[in-house]
């Protein structure tokens, strides 16, 4: 745990006792601080009080004596309305802030210059966040992955030099984060998302650019308007490492068939091809894995050898750029350690460890995440998806052939935008809620059956499957739904599936290991 020592003596309001708000509780209260922690929910209430926590009933209390409010996440800052103990603190003048600032206060004043990446974007942040972390075991460092990943951040490691944090962020963790300023930010993509917490589309947009905004390096996926015209304002003050899953982006990290490249005008280098990284399949890994890549060349000389290295390579004034921006960090960061370029050897092997590191990420639970085979047939678990946008990437990443089961508590608009890709569904098995609706979509576009539940369709689905004469035919849950109707979340559907397929006569698993 890291102790929050920023705030020592000092009375703190805390509020939303959930996983991560405990938490907090208890890392202010290491470090020194008096806690004031409250929920409006009596369980969230008892359970923190079990834990130790000291509650103060803050609809009561004086607010005139908090040094801060510490919000969770989940309560809303803005909109649709500012919970009650935001205008509180407002009307008291107590800065309203999150866990990630408390974080970043202590990162201040004990080891300002430990690596910190922060990712953000709409979609792919768990996946980008594991694959950055994963690719920083494998070059032998000390990380420290947590945030809106598993791992609430305080519950990391005490801070220390050597630890590189990777840190998973929301648009909500940013919101209440007004000192971030991570080494390197990584914005993958910005679509419309929770725009009932955000307002309007600008508001939200607004908030992911300040995290690659107030980064030392930034790395700005640019497939989409709103994170290009990021990139381009970046761009005009000091350089941007941006990335594309376009085969023709020449002005940074873009797809080259399956290999990561770093291209410019000047220069091409392929850093690692994951044509053959299972865990990587699909263009929208593509965009995860190419963010990676951005990252690893924004902490630069420390993970890349020269001759991979974009820095070494750029022009003379483009590099004065990046090196006036912060010649400390440039130093620290893109100056290989011995300050002299690596043989031609040690080049060679780095691009080795490089590549394996790419091919041994396992990849995240529910997100494509494959189970194993019987015979031919591969049975998939993306219980993650729960809107059709998700459900896309997934049937996206399979010309022919998918057994898909779907279904749940569905949302705005169903699957009716997936038709475009209905022709690579040999048949679909209906389980949960919108059964009736999914069905009226699909009739006479696609063969369906109506299975209920997920015991019925995984049985019916691999039957077929098993039927199937083409060469990889692949049983898939991608819901394009909520899970509540039948689960209690995603994770619990996914687990359940999961269950279910290794359970089949045959079946060969896939190892996964970290
Ligand atoms: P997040 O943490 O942002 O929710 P995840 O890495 O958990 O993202 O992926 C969740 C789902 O989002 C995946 O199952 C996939 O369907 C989709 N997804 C993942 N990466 C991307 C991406 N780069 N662009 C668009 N969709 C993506």
């Amino acid at each position: 745990m890291i102790p929050v020592t920023t705030f020592a003596r000092k009375t703190v309001a805390v509020f939303g006792l959930g996983g991560s708000g405990i938490v907090t509780a208890k890392a202010l209260a290491l470090g020194g601080a008096k806690v004031a922690a409250w929920d409006d929910n009596a369980a969230a209430r008892a359970a923190a009080e079990k834990e130790g926590v000291a509650l103060v009933d803050l609809s009561t209390a004086e607010w005139k004596g908090f040094a801060a409010l510490v919000l969770a996440p989940g309560v809303p800052l803005t909109h649709p309305e500012p919970h009650w103990t935001v205008t509180r603190a407002k009307a008291a003048k107590v800065p309203v802030i999150g866990d990630v600032e408390l974080f970043c206060r202590e990162r201040a004043k004990h080891a300002p210059f430990c690596p910190f990446i922060a990712i953000t974007g709409t979609n792919g942040k768990s996946t980008t966040t594991a694959l950055i972390a994963h690719l920083l075991k494998a070059d032998g460092r000390d990380v420290q992955m947590g945030g809106n990943i598993g791992t609430p951040v305080l519950a990391l490691e005490s801070i220390h030099s050597a630890a590189f944090y990777v840190i998973e962020m929301s648009s909500f963790q940013i919101d209440l984060t007004p000192s971030l300023k991570p080494t390197v930010g990584v914005l993958l993509n910005i679509t419309p998302d929770h725009l009932d917490r955000h307002g309007t589309m600008e508001n939200y947009a607004a908030i992911k650019e300040r995290l690659v905004v107030q980064s030392e390096q930034s790395c700005v996926g640019v497939d989409d308007v709103r994170c290009l015209g990021i990139a381009k304002r970046i761009e005009k003050r000091r350089y941007c490492y941006s990335f594309s899953t376009a085969q023709e982006y020449k002005n940074g990290y873009h797809l080259a068939g399956t290999n990561l490249r770093f291209e410019t005008p000047d220069m091409k280098e392929d850093l690692a091809d994951i044509g053959s990284v299972r865990a990587l399949r699909g263009t929208h890994n593509g965009q995860n894995a190419l963010a990676a890549a951005a990252a690893l060349g924004a902490l630069g000389g420390m993970m890349f050898p020269a001759s991979i290295n974009p820095f070494l390579k750029l022009d003379g004034s483009l590099k004065r750029r990046l090196f006036e921006n912060d010649a400390d960090f440039a130093y620290r960061m893109t100056i290989p350690r011995n300050k002299q370029v690596p043989s031609h050897a040690a080049v060679q092997r780095r691009r080795v460890a490089l590549q394996n590191a790419f091919a041994s990420f396992p990849g995240l639970a529910h997100r494509l995440e494959e189970i194993g085979s019987v015979d031919r047939v591969q049975f998939i678990n993306d219980s993650k998806a729960t809107n059709a946008d998700s459900t896309a990437k997934a049937l996206a990443t399979w010309e022919r052939d998918i057994f898909w089961i779907a279904g749940g508590k569905q949302k705005e608009g169903g699957i009716a935008e997936l038709e475009p890709l209905f022709p690579r569904v040999a048949k679909a098995y209906l389980i949960g809620a919108s059964s009736d609706e999914f069905a009226a979509t699909l009739e006479g576009k696609v063969a369906f059956e109506r299975c209920e539940t997920l015991d019925k369709a995984l049985a019916a689905s691999a039957r077929d499957a098993a039927q199937c004469a083409g060469p990889e035919p692949v049983v898939l849950l991608s819901p394009a739904c909520a899970s509540y109707d039948q689960f209690k979340n995603f994770e619990v559907r996914g687990d359940a599936f999961r269950a279910l397929v290794t359970a089949l006569p045959g079946l060969v698993t896939v190892a996964r290991s970290s």
